[in-house]
């Protein structure tokens, strides 16, 4: 998510609020207000975000900020502001797809995992609850349902459905899971009651052999559970998308991950294998899992290929396309979430660049020496 540093005067609790610049707007009482200076038109708002070289102290709880940021923020975008001073945009009114991070806890522990499990906090759900309280949704706009892992929050995960389904009944909804609550049978049943009409579970599974997605997923008989939730999911016939990272230890497989999937979850809507970003657990596993997307592309256009051919929807998601072979473009997305995206110098007069994903910011200097231009 985009963050900006500001110093932060009179905050003493967390802050989260729509973004207006309107001095004289009347749900005050759920807004941030965007200003060069304080005034008396300021009281009411449940913060500020101010030009930084204001001379003026006032009472206001607010982040101080340059001129430059307060052009990035825009009407209708939601807000955090902590008490350091630090302003997230955690929903952008403008981003096809905006995350929920509903909370950090996983059942898995995955070595590329981009966002290490951590204990539970509840301040995360309360504050995905509090931003589908605020923000408007609009057409072709995704509530992106993610953690750790959403479905363990039993009673608050239904809740956050049903939240969604009250407030925004016309909204596409994903959720990204490792499946393994779904092999509950019970859970799913109460899950396809209560979830939103257009939802779409993402279901990760990154092998066709037991024990190779266990060692990734860092957590015995996950491959057997995740299987199951699978098979629970399609029993209901939900719209489900399976997701496949691919790492060091699954790249050599991914034709006969390939094949695993079109004969064993053929009611999937769409499959998707996906480039690493190189963040959280990644960094820590750098010389287990990381692989250069040169060194597997032929085996990507081969299980590619298999789906395709099976007629099956597949994707491939976070690979820049210098690091894919031709023949497979045609399958390649840009997926990679604006406030992550970026492009190297070398890109420039790329005649792909338009279509091309381009590199996770995230990952730093991690980025494969092919990166050419085409
Ligand atoms: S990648 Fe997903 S499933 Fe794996 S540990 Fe991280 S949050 Fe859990
Ligand atoms: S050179 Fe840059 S823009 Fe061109 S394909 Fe590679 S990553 Fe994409």
């Amino acid at each position: 998510m985009k963050q900006f540093k500001g110093i932060a005067e009179n905050i003493e609790t967390p802050i989260l609020g729509l973004v207006t610049r309107n001095p004289l707007s009347l749900s005050r009482g759920n807004s941030v207000l965007v200003t060069e200076e304080t005034s008396l038109l300021s009281r009411g708002f449940v913060g500020l975000i101010t030009k930084g070289c204001g001379k003026k102290k006032s009472s206001f709880p607010q982040a101080k900020v340059s001129g430059e940021v307060l052009d990035k923020l825009e009407d209708g975008d939601c807000v955090l502001i902590g008490k350091d001073g630090i302003i997230t945009v955690v929903w952008e009114k403008r981003a096809p797809m905006n995350p929920l991070l509903l909370t950090e806890m996983c059942d898995c522990r995955c070595l590329m995992c981009p966002q290490p499990p951590k204990a539970h906090d509840r301040t995360l759900t309360e504050t995905s609850k509090h931003i589908l309280n605020l923000v408007k949704i609009h057409i072709n706009q995704t509530i992106c349902l993610t953690g750790g892992e959403p479905t363990l929050l039993k009673e608050d995960f239904f809740d956050i459905l049903g939240l969604i389904k009250k407030k925004h009944p016309k909204s596409t909804v994903m959720l990204l899971t490792n499946g393994k609550s779904f092999a509950n049978f019970e859970f799913t049943k109460r899950f396809v009651s209560l979830r939103p009409k257009d939802f779409l579970t993402c279901v990760s599974m990154h092998s066709d052999v037991d024990e190779v997605h266990d060692r990734i997923v860092g957590v015995k008989n996950s491959f057997y559970k995740t299987a199951m939730g699978l098979q629970n999911l399609a029993r209901f016939r939900e719209k489900i998308e399976i997701r496949i990272v691919v790492s060091r230890i699954n790249a050599h497989r991914l034709e006969s991950i390939a094949t695993f999937i079109q004969r064993n979850f053929p009611f999937i809507i769409h499959c998707t294998f996906m480039g690493m970003e190189i963040t959280g657990l990644a960094c820590d596993n750098y010389e287990t899992v990381w692989i250069d997307p040169h060194e597997y592309r032929d085996e990507l256009s081969r299980a590619i290929r298999v789906l395709s051919r099976a007629d099956m929807n597949v994707s491939i998601y976070n690979l820049p396309l210098c690091l894919v072979e031709p023949k497979s473009w045609s399958f390649a997305r840009k997926s990679i979430s604006g406030w992550k995206n970026d492009y190297l110098p070398v890109c420039e007069g790329c005649a792909v660049k338009e279509d091309c994903c381009g590199i996770f910011t995230t990952s730093g200097l991690h980025q494969s020496p092919y990166i050419s231009p085409q």
